[in-house]
């Protein structure tokens, strides 16, 4: 047909904002988009560390796709992405086949172990609304049983990386222990929750002066930091860590690196950690069709370092891979990709956070109230002043 068929795949924060762009700019009739999504609903994945500490509802992490995109214009198939076959430009899902002219890969990443043993099988990641569910029911699962059996290693915690996502949940995690040993009954002084990570430092690549205050708000809140300490096995009861210590605990969350989609890989991409390194208009080397973006590709910056995988780098890059695709539709140039940086900002619990702006740093009540802008300003990106009032007073 005549008409050019789009398919994007994921509606995380590169595809709703790819869809979105390509609704907004596309005339009437000029290609056929369609929407490939897991779930009908779009998570909000930056705010995941709060309902899997169970500080926040999981309803208030996830707004439904029909709510951001226009179903006249855009086709929302729901269904799982099971295969991707670059020579016949077709993408096979779990009930049915697509064949498309432009695609957009934007399906996220998966939890990167490293290949320590026993972490696929017994550690839980922050991913999906559907694993932090699972979090948070084990962890008031754990505090019930503890009140039966007295076991020490239920109410031991686990949190293995200090990244960004380490950090906050394990902050929230710190605001969430007094009211489960309220709850439940539990003297606070038999609760233990360690934060593991192997680099020398932990935010690695933050600003040590902001990291030393996020160490020193958590600590106070009862955590306790192995830094520097690689974990070497996962137990179904506890981690092994530096040289052969067992940190017993009935919980254990990893959050320590991840990696690309393996139905990349699986597509005959060449990858590095399942990521694809796109070229400047953001498309797959050798595939001028496929474009590949959020925290499946790898994007260099100009000291040749790959950008970290973030929300605001996806967001940007579903921005101009729309436009892109735009243009090549019309005949017209593309425009590279260049990531702008907004800043950084990592919460602490309640009240409490670290930012960079600039060359501005920010913590404290500041910082927690850059965290809410953020929060508040994606929700308005992606639904408008009428995602901002339903969900907006939740964040922060
Ligand atoms: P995602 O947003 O992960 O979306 C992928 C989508 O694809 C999902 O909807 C998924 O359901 C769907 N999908 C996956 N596989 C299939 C399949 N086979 N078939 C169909 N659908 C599928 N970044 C920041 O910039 N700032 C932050 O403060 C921040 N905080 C974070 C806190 C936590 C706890 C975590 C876990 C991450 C955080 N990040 C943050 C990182 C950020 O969330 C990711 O970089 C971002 O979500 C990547 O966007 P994406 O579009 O590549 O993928």
């Amino acid at each position: 047909s005549s008409i050019p068929k789009i398919v994007i795949l994921g509606a995380g924060y590169g595809g709703i904002l790819t869809a979105q762009r390509l609704q907004k700019e596309l005339n009437y009739n000029e290609a056929d988009v369609t929407l490939v999504n897991r779930h009908d609903y779009h998570y909000i994945t930056t705010h995941l560390h709060m309902p899997a500490a169970g500080t926040d509802k999981i309803e208030h992490a996830r707004v439904s796709i029909s709510k951001l995109i226009d179903e006249f214009k855009i086709d929302l198939v729901k269904s799982s992405v099971k295969e991707i076959r670059l020579q016949d430009r077709k993408v096979i899902l779990e009930d049915g086949t697509l064949s498309y002219d432009y695609l957009i890969i934007a399906l996220g990443g998966e939890p990167e172990t490293f290949g320590i043993p026993g972490m696929l099988e017994h550690a839980m990641t922050i991913r999906s609304i559907n694993s932090v569910r699972l979090i948070r029911e084990h962890i008031e699962y754990q505090f019930a049983m503890y009140k039966n059996d007295n076991k020490r290693n239920r109410i031991r915690f686990v949190v293995g990386g200090a990244g960004f996502s380490g950090v906050e949940f394990v902050a929230e995690l710190a605001d969430r222990i007094p009211q489960l040993c309220k709850e439940f009954d539990v003297d606070p002084k038999h609760v233990h929750i360690y934060n593991v990570e192997a680099a020398p430092s932990a935010l690695p690549g933050f600003d040590p002066e902001l990291v030393e205050h996020a160490m020193n708000v958590l600590k106070k809140k009862g955590v306790t930091f192995k830094i520097g300490v690689p974990i070497k096995q996962c137990l179904p009861d506890g981690v092994i860590v530096g040289e052969g210590e067992k940190i017993d605990a009935a919980t254990v969350v990893w959050t320590g690196g991840i990696r690309g989609n393996s139905l990349l890989e699986q597509a005959g991409l060449e990858v590095m950690r399942g990521r694809v390194k796109v070229d400047e208009y953001l498309r797959a080397p050798g595939h001028e069709h496929v474009y590949v973006i959020g925290d499946n590709s790898l994007v260099f910056n100009k000291e040749g370092r790959p950008y970290p995988p973030t929300a605001q780098i996806a967001m940007q890059q579903g921005v101009n891979c729309a436009k892109n695709i735009v243009a090549a539709i019309r005949s017209k140039q593309p425009q590279p990709f260049e990531f702008t940086s907004k800043g950084t900002v990592a919460s602490l619990g309640k009240g409490e956070a670290i930012a960079v702006v600039g060359d501005k740093k920010y913590k404290g009540w500041k910082a927690a109230q850059l965290k809410k802008l953020v929060d508040l300003r994606y929700l308005f990106i992606i639904g408008g002043i009428p995602l901002v009032l339903r969900k907006g007073r939740f964040f922060g």
